[in-house]
């Protein structure tokens, strides 16, 4: 009996595409053997779900050489969201043909052709591939004796399997755009041609997809990093290193000046450190040998070598060595906005989210042995804390612990990885355990946000380091007089500020909450006799610390209101004749919703409830 007669019997053959016969997926055309443990695939689970994307491609490379027979067809597997399959084509495909393709494939789909398999000699198979060089030389690297083959309209293709009974079981897709490849990704190896596709079981998950992929677009932190004149990156000062512009610079401050002083409330001392050091400094930090393919090179001053700082560490620890530390000292935390620089592929640099050089929110905490637990419980509340007031309230957290190879002692690992245990225990924190993914000198906690997309973003991390103490002998006199080891945490809550920011425009689609937008107010006469009762009304704004601005030109007020809306102010005030006669102004929100007039008094009253406690 086949699997198709056993759906057939069970009532499945109308939602299966595939099956797991004793745990191998198999095609439905496939026999079942006596007693084997039968599961259904459906397009709904995981592995459904990829055989229906990666049969997807192959109609789509049906469709590619029914259009275009002189293509030389590669490989096209299914990845997340969808599938691709690279061509060899002498010209490549242009988005009109990317329409006749899925035009054809719709044909193909329609058409309802079965996916056929055939068991081959390898030699057999090399004689059907004659003219397709791709598959020969794959053909050649396949160990076994024999080779599978399937065919779909006519098209044949190299392939283990399993597919979609059918070609009208594909399920929704749509193709998406074409991207030069080299052959098994070797840039010493021919370009082809990569067409991207999306696929999902219903049209409806399709379209959910497709409209996310918009909202991307529409909040891409580059594209609005224009638009609302926020930062750039200019070829002439150099690749990844950002120029924050006024309104950029604007938030990075009001970022700064609350990471600032909600750091010396907790405990913090502050601290600066230059943006070079010695070269030796890297040595002894291990940086040199574990670190150098992110580094610049060494710059040479007076004969001696200096280093562009990658990182903040050696200057804190120096600086915690100034002087003789005793116990009662203990916690000791250093924080610094500290820039660093690190070398990163042009190819890699991504706007604000993959750049060269960017100001880390860093701090290093020396402790007792006795103190571990308790700080990084309290840590952990601050992350949250800070976390939570720029708007984000989900996050994934991964507890990364002792790989392979480590510095310290078993028994200092497993104390600091109980310790950032119970604190997210203790916090009722859900996380997962990242085995072996700590850092060579102490296990650490990561935690990624979630935007507003449900994307997650690497950002706040604390990390135990063990060695670092070792190798720059951090000590401090404990209350019977001997030397001990202090214990050292880096941590960072926003990472990068330049990344923060970027998450952080594409988070709030570049509409900043009040307590962090660039301008708050714009101030808009409807015509030039209420210029001055405007002008002041932004002066009187501006000296209670509202970031205010007056729109005076000559234009009308709905264009005046729709620019304000366009920069994403959170308020206009419109001042006309009547507002000036009874002193007021009549606010409207960014989002289009109207307040009744009032006095430039009572409106303070409202910007400042939503800038001293802004939704949390
Ligand atoms: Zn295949
Ligand atoms: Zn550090």
């Amino acid at each position: 009996m086949t699997l198709l007669e056993l759906a057939k019997k069970q009532g499945k053959a109308k939602v299966a595409i595939a099956a797991r016969v004793d745990g191998a997926l198999k095609d439905l055309s496939a026999s079942v053997p006596d007693g084997a443990a039968v599961t259904w695939v459906t397009p709904d689970d995981a592995d459904g779900i990829e055989i229906v994307r990666h049969s997807t491609a192959h109609v789509m490379a049906a469709a590619v050489k029914n259009l275009f027979p002189d293509a030389r067809i590669t490989i096209g597997p299914a990845i997340e969201n969808g599938f691709y399959y690279d061509f060899d084509v002498a010209i490549p495909f242009t988005p009109e043909d990317l329409a006749h393709i899925e035009e054809k494939m719709a044909e193909i789909v329609r058409a309802d052709h079965p996916f056929t398999r055939e068991d081959l000699p390898k030699g057999e198979a090399l004689k059907r591939f004659q003219g397709e060089p791709y598959k020969v030389e794959l053909i050649g690297e396949i160990p076994d004796p024999t080779v599978s083959l399937y065919r779909v309209d006519g098209f044949l293709d190299l392939c283990r399997g399993p597919h979609v009974p059918s070609s009208a079981r594909v399920g929704a897709y749509k193709l998406m755009n074409t991207a030069g490849a080299y052959w098994r990704g070797d840039s010493k190896n021919r370009m082809l041609t990569r067409i991207y596709g999306c696929a999902f079981a219903s049209k409806k998950e399709l379209e959910a997809h497709l409209h996310l992929l918009e909202e991307i677009k529409k909040r891409d932190h580059r594209k609005l990093g224009r638009e609302l004149d926020l930062f750039s990156v200019n070829d002439d000062i150099g690749p990844g290193l950002i120029l924050w512009h006024p309104k950029g610079a604007t938030v990075r401050r009001i970022m700064e000046d609350f990471w600032r002083s909600e750091h010396a409330r907790a405990g913090y001392d502050l601290v600066f450190s230059p943006h070079i050091a010695r070269l030796d400094l890297w040595r002894v930090s291990g940086h040199l040998d574990f670190y150098r393919q992110s580094m610049f090179s060494a710059i040479e001053v007076e004969g001696q070598d200096y280093q562009l700082k990658p990182m903040n560490c050696p200057f804190h620890i120096q600086i915690y060595k100034s002087k003789v530390r005793s116990y009662r000292d203990l916690p000791v935390r250093y924080a610094e906005l500290g820039t660093v620089y690190r070398y990163e592929p042009s190819g890699t640099l991504h706007g604000l989210l993959r750049v060269r050089g960017f100001t880390q929110d860093d701090a290093h905490l020396f402790l007792r042995p006795d103190q571990l637990d308790e700080e990084i419980f309290s840590l952990l509340d601050f992350t949250l804390f800070v976390l939570r007031r720029f708007g984000f309230e989900k996050y994934d957290i991964y507890l990364s612990t002792r790989p392979e190879k480590y510095a310290g002692t078993l028994e200092s690992w497993s104390k600091a990885e109980a310790a950032l245990k119970s604190a997210l225990e203790r916090k009722g924190l859900p996380y997962a355990v990242d085995p072996g993914e700590g850092v060579f000198y102490g296990p650490k906690i990561d935690i990624k946000i979630k935007d507003m997309l449900g994307r997650s973003w690497q950002c706040s991390t604390i990390q135990v380091d063990f060695n670092n103490p070792e190798r720059f002998d951090a000590v401090f006199v404990g209350p019977d007089g001997s030397e001990q080891r202090a214990i050292m945490i880096h941590r960072a809550l926003m990472g990068s500020l330049e990344r923060f920011f970027g998450v952080l425009v594409e988070h709030y689609a570049g509409a900043f909450p009040a307590w962090l937008a660039p301008v708050q107010v714009d101030v808009l006469p409807v015509t030039d006799k209420q210029g001055d009762y405007a002008r002041d009304a932004v002066a009187a704004l501006r000296k209670a610390g509202v970031r205010a601005e007056g729109d005076f030109r000559n234009e009308k007020l709905g264009y005046k209101i729709r620019e304000s809306q366009l920069q994403k102010v959170p308020y206009a005030l419109v001042v006309g004749d009547r507002e000036v006669a009874q002193k007021q102004v009549t606010p409207r929100r960014r989002g289009g919703e109207q307040l009744p007039s009032m006095s430039l008094e009572e409106f303070l009253g409202i910007l400042r409830g939503e800038t001293e406690n802004p939704p949390t």
